[in-house]
């Protein structure tokens, strides 16, 4: 039996006329992510893309799982691909879903007719087929509000399709379809969920990464390429931009409050991020903080940081708790990463009593009795790029 993956768009048939760029991005993704796994033809009708598999070796388990990754999916199925004849539906129907319609107690039959030459419409394809199955699996129910198992036909232009129900895909916005920005990348669990949240809107991602040698290890970098290795099933190939950032880190140490120590960084950071974000196409940078977690994410601490760059900050984790964020960051599969015990340079030389309540004028005037402005040149011409492409 020949089988197809059917992926339906979600908001993204929203957006009018940009809609044509968006379908070719979101099957040039789909191409990719197939490409490993068979010889697949993608193409799309009415809304709706195909990945049609040209011979018998094509991983359809594995192709299912790597569709349903891609955001701008909002649900997908995979089915039986049947010529438009009632007769050959219901027989396929009847094989195809033999185990489920074995294993459920109950069911409805759900029709789709676009294609109007149909001789039936979708009422009289789900009453029959309905009775033909109900012949066949004596044992089945039918339940139209809480059925366990809805037989799927679908008659659309290219052909008849039977399948056991859509399974929500990944949902959001095609990547790339709302710009680019760069995400700071730490290494710890909130940023690549942070990542993951911002591609899922349709923001293309660079990441960045400040790394102090030798005061971090070369582990600690490993860390964030294998995190960025992760995210990257999910936003696409992408450059990870590692900052050598200890000169900055030890200016700072050497030649400002303590206690602002932490902001005084953060700020330098941004400035950085900007400079390598603008020089890449960003419109944004993104962010991992979560309001009140640690001192420098205390609303004022955010407000001094947000004043060190013309780009807007999105820090899509700011109202999650810890555990929230726990639970995304194991099911995309970054957790396990995030937890191996590396430090992180916003974690060295880290004051005992960080400022809560920084004022920007304090800030400012520390930043005048320094000369940070050619280390962060300096940094920003050293910078290690890396790319990172899965497969
Ligand atoms: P994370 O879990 O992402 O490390 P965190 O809760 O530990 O976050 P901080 O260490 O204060 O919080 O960092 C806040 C945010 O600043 C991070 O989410 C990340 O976006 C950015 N950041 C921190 N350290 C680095 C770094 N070394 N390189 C790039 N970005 C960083
Ligand atoms: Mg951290």
């Amino acid at each position: 039996m020949k089988e197809i993956l059917i992926a339906y768009q979600g908001e993204m048939a929203l957006k009018g006329l940009n809609r044509n760029v968006f379908e070719n991005k979101l099957m040039q993704t789909m191409r990719r992510r197939l490409k490993p796994l068979g010889s697949f033809r993608v193409y799309n009708a009415q809304s709706t893309m195909y990945a049609e598999p040209l011979d018998d070796g094509a991983d359809m388990d594995a192709a299912f799982l790597a569709v349903s990754r891609i955001f701008g999916i909002a649900a997908l199925s995979r089915a039986a691909v049947v010529e438009k004849d009632f007769g050959a539906i219901c027989e396929t129907a009847r094989t195809y879903l033999a185990d489920r319609l074995t294993a459920a107690r109950t069911f409805k039959v759900a029709a789709k007719r676009s294609d109007k030459s149909f001789s039936m419409n979708s009422m009289e394809i789900a009453a029959q087929l309905g009775g033909y199955l109900l012949e066949h699996y004596p044992h089945l129910r039918v339940d139209v509000k809480h059925p366990e198992l809805t037989v799927m036909v679908e008659v659309r232009d290219f052909g008849a399709y039977v399948h056991g129900g859509k399974q929500p895909g990944a949902g959001g916005l095609p990547v790339g379809s709302s710009g680019k920005a760069a995400v700071m990348l730490s290494g710890g669990i909130d940023s690549p969920v942070a990542a993951y949240m911002m591609a899922k809107r349709g923001l293309a991602l660079m990441g960045v990464h400040f790394a102090s040698p030798p005061y971090t290890s070369e582990r600690a970098k490993m860390k964030v390429i294998t995190l960025s290795e992760k995210v990257e099933a999910y936003c696409g190939p992408h450059l990870l931009c590692v900052v050598p950032f200890t000169d900055v880190q030890l200016h700072i140490r050497d030649n400002a409050p303590t206690e602002l120590f932490t902001l005084l960084l953060r700020r330098s950071m941004m400035r950085i991020t900007e400079t390598l974000g603008r020089q890449y196409g960003c419109d944004a940078i993104v962010t991992g903080e979560s309001l009140a977690q640690v001192a420098s994410q205390t609303t004022q601490a955010i407000g001094c940081t947000d004043l060190a760059t013309q780009l807007p900050v999105l820090r899509p984790l700011i109202g999650m708790d810890k555990n929230e964020i726990v639970e995304i960051a194991r099911r995309i599969d970054t957790f396990e990463t995030s937890i191996l015990p590396y430090e992180d340079c916003c974690t060295i030389f880290t004051p005992a009593h960080p400022k809560t309540r920084p004022h920007i004028q304090e800030i400012l005037a520390a930043e005048a009795g320094m000369d940070l402005a050619p280390l962060e040149e300096a940094a920003v011409q050293a910078v290690e790029k890396i790319r990172i492409q899965q497969g």
